[in-house]
């Protein structure tokens, strides 16, 4: 069965909502729509206080090329345009809609009838790039790279693949799962739609063997599908990371950056992203709403919710039973590469996959030891880096060794903490490292 070659670990799976079918989220009393809430430049607001707008209206739009459309998910009066804390932890700028009704544009076609590409003959490349970009679509995953772009390759380079990662290897999150088994016929005409935007004639759904259902049900639509291919591989973390993906279908190795994966001829997409690219360009339906795991062991009922994006977490927890009494962390993402949240209020965004709550147990951290030279970590590592060097460069704040030790290409998977006897806090120092080496680059680039 495929697999990346290098590192990697097999964490708890703790699929705990895995079982839960997709439910409709209530509509929230007040959205609130960030305005940096993908790669690239903040989008710029088109609203202002006082503005009516119905579902599917854009309030912000995209600033410049790296950037994405905002749309509103409800219907309703800009209240204000105001500093809103998101999972950074930052107050940023957001556009906040007091929710009237639920009004729809005429435009979006909200039948179930599925459209495939034969319904469609006339639709070209440039027409999906176009709309998939008219729509505000991001990579879902919670990479939030704006999709237009990946699908707009650089010049000298030609994609032979597209796949999609399906692989959803963090722990706990079931969002993707739940979206394969309810909607896989919209995924593979999304496919379909991807193939066609960047003109190859191969299509990989690459999907974890514990989630052996998925695979069945999609296995058995694909059927129906020209030159989609179902691949099953092994359950190991980190097999969502692009580059571990592509080794993992295809067998290539992408270079170091700024190497990008069509590079090597592949166009990664996350499920979440194929599905939302059919109703872009299939039902006319901008990125408005997302599928969200809400998730952990003292929480009554994990649950999967399709979310009108700007809703606050608070209500999604509300909806699983409330905040557990013994809640210790709680994480906007996996356990793995998610970010410890400050609030509850915070909205749900184009990239929210799912919020954890994690117990004090699972929250509490040990006292790291002095590192035992175990070299634990570096087995463990899916880019063949040195943990406990990168991080003990990042300690000691030796820049130009950490770029040297090719820090930029660590993608804080965390598999290094985790494995970790010592308790060390790897990935804090890393990514303090990284994050340092980078400016240092762009600053050095720019003079
Ligand atoms: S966080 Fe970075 S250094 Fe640690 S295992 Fe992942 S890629 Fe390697
Ligand atoms: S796993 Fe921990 S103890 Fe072992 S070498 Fe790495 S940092 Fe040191």
């Amino acid at each position: 069965m495929k697999t990346f070659r290098i590192g990697g670990i097999h964490p708890a799976e703790n699929k705990l909502s895995a079982t839960s079918p997709i439910k409709v989220a209530e509509l929230p009393k007040i959205a609130v729509f960030p305005l940096a809430q993908h790669i690239g430049a903040p989008a710029k607001a088109i609203v202002q206080k006082g503005d009516k707008v119905k579902v599917g209206q854009m309030i912000a739009e995209a600033n410049g090329f790296v950037s994405a459309h905002i749309f509103s998910s409800v219907s309703g009066t800009v209240l204000k345009i105001d500093n809103a804390i998101d999972a950074s932890g930052y107050g940023k700028p957001a556009i906040y809609i007091t929710v009237e009704g639920d009004e729809w544009l005429e435009s979006i076609d909200r039948t179930p009838q599925l459209i495939t590409i034969k319904d469609k003959p006339e639709l070209t490349d440039k027409d999906i790039v176009e709309k998939v970009k008219n729509a505000g679509i991001v990579g879902m995953g919670g990479a939030c790279f704006p999709c237009h772009v990946k699908l707009s390759p650089p010049p000298g380079t030609k994609p032979e693949w597209v796949i999609i990662n399906a692989a959803e290897c963090e722990p706990y999150l079931t969002a993707d799962h739940r979206l394969m088994l309810e909607h896989a016929d919209e995924i593979l005409v999304g496919v379909t739609l991807l193939m066609k935007a960047v003109n190859v004639n191969k299509g990989y759904v690459a999907i974890e063997k514990n989630k052996a259902d998925a695979i069945k049900i999609m296995q058995e639509k694909a059927s129906a599908y020209d030159n989609i291919e179902i691949v099953t591989l092994k359950t190991k973390y980190p097999q969502g990371g692009e580059k571990q993906l592509i080794d993992a279908v295809v067998s290539r190795q992408v270079p170091a950056p700024p190497a990008l994966p069509v590079s090597v001829g592949a166009i990664i997409q996350n499920v979440g992203t194929a599905y939302a690219v059919y109703e872009a360009v299939m039902k006319n339906k901008p990125l408005i709403e997302r599928i969200v795991t809400v998730t952990g062991k003292s929480l009554k009922s994990p649950s999967n919710f399709l979310t009108r994006l700007g809703t606050p977490m608070s209500q999604l927890i509300d909806a699983c039973g409330g905040l557990p009494e013994d809640t210790g962390k709680i994480i906007g993402g996996g356990p793995m590469m998610g970010k410890a949240l400050l609030s509850t209020e915070i909205p749900i965004c184009k990239g929210s996959s799912g919020v954890l709550i994690m117990n004090e147990k699972e929250a509490s951290r040990t006292e790291p030891q002095n590192c035992i030279r175990c070299g634990k970590c570096v087995d463990a590592c899916p880019m063949g880096l040195e943990p406990y060097l990168l991080s003990d460069c990042s300690e000691l704040k030796l820049w130009e060794r950490l770029e040297k030790e090719d820090v930029t290409s660590c993608i804080e998977c965390g598999s290094c903490q985790y494995t970790c006897p010592a308790y060390r806090p790897l990935l804090d120092y890393i990514r303090l490292g990284k994050t340092t080496v980078m400016g240092i680059i762009r600053s050095r680039n720019t003079k």
